[in-house]
């Protein structure tokens, strides 16, 4: 029924971060800066200079109050604790942008 196709390619290069510190956002924010040194050394050799370096993000979407990925039943309602389900509960009855 299902089979794996590619759809697309990406190069990865790893770059140093072993004295990287702080939330991963910062850390981004570091390896960003790196990235950008890096290309602008790859540009100065010219056979190369339309090599690109750059930091992709990976993201999950997680419970605020438990931590736990989000997990929801076949009718849209969270399944991981009691606080995601009132939660959910209280936005369907105020469902214009009532977050606080
Ligand atoms: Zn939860």
């Amino acid at each position: 029924m299902f089979k794996k196709i590619l759809i697309d390619l990406h190069a990865e290069i790893e770059l140093p971060r072993g004295w990287f510190r702080g939330s991963l956002e910062r850390q981004a924010e570091e390896l960003e800066y790196e990235a950008r040194e890096l290309t602008e050394f790859i540009r100065d050799h010219r056979s190369r200079d339309s090599y690109q370096i750059s930091i992709v993000r990976e993201y999950k979407t997680v419970c605020e109050f438990c931590g736990f990925d989000e997990e929801r039943d076949g009718e849209g309602v969270p399944v991981c604790c009691g606080k995601a389900i009132e939660e959910y509960n209280m936005a369907k009855v105020e469902p214009v942008g009532g977050k606080g």
